[in-house]
């Protein structure tokens, strides 16, 4: 099994490469985002708890991402592999997916760390909010709100997988190809080994 984080704020491009590579490699992909929205939209207690704070851009509880991530690891015994897209978002999120992953005798890979300046994260977000009819991409006060979280809380997932050398930065400006190869060249030189 080969597992990886697709890391980097919102904005930096994660849900797009994430098609790309599960496609690619064929991994399962998981984005704690995509299945958020999709309780959400059938209106299930764990959405309706979720939705107000994502309409505000904050973070949900780990409890609850963690709990999910639980269950999609259990529900695809058969997976080459997973992609992880918008989740670890925290240290908490980042101990107890280590720790999911071992009880699988798995781990994970490699973390690719999508980096897009502020400006154009902004600018993509707002575009994005034009057709994606998500209420979170149409305000810039949550737009900020977004990237403070990330800021504040999520940031530290980059420096708790540093410390078992495992963080890769990668840079999200460019073509959606050229970041592709980017990551792929990342992927192939581990999956050598
Ligand atoms: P983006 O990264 O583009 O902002 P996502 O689709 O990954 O969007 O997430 C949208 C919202 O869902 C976040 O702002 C947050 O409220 C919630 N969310 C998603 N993943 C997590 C997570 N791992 N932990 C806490 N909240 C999350």
């Amino acid at each position: 099994m080969f597992n990886i984080i697709l890391f980097g704020p919102p904005g930096s491009g994660k849900g797009t490469q994430s098609e790309k590579l599960i496609e690619a490699y064929g991994l399962v992909h998981l984005s704690t985002g995509d299945i958020l929205r999709s309780e959400i939209a059938k209106a299930t207690p764990l959405g309706l708890e979720a939705k107000s704070l994502m309409d505000q851009g904050q973070l949900v509880p780990d409890a609850v991402v963690i709990g999910m991530i639980r269950s999609a690891l259990d529900n695809n015994p058969q997976a080459k592999g997973f992609l992880f897209d918008g989740f670890p978002r925290t240290e908490a999120q980042s101990v107890a997916l280590d720790a999911l992953l071992q009880q699988k005798n798995t781990e994970i890979g490699v973390v690719l760390a999508l980096e897009v300046s502020q400006d154009e994260l902004v600018k993509r977000l707002l575009n994005r909010g034009l057709t994606s009819g998500r209420s979170d991409d149409t305000n810039e006060a949550i737009i900020s709100n977004r990237i403070a979280e990330y800021q504040n809380k999520t940031t530290v997932v980059a420096n708790y997988y540093r410390q078992f050398n495992k963080v890769v930065a990668i840079k999200g400006e460019g073509t959606v190809n050229d970041i592709f190869s980017a990551l792929a060249t990342e992927i192939d030189s581990r999956l050598a080994k």
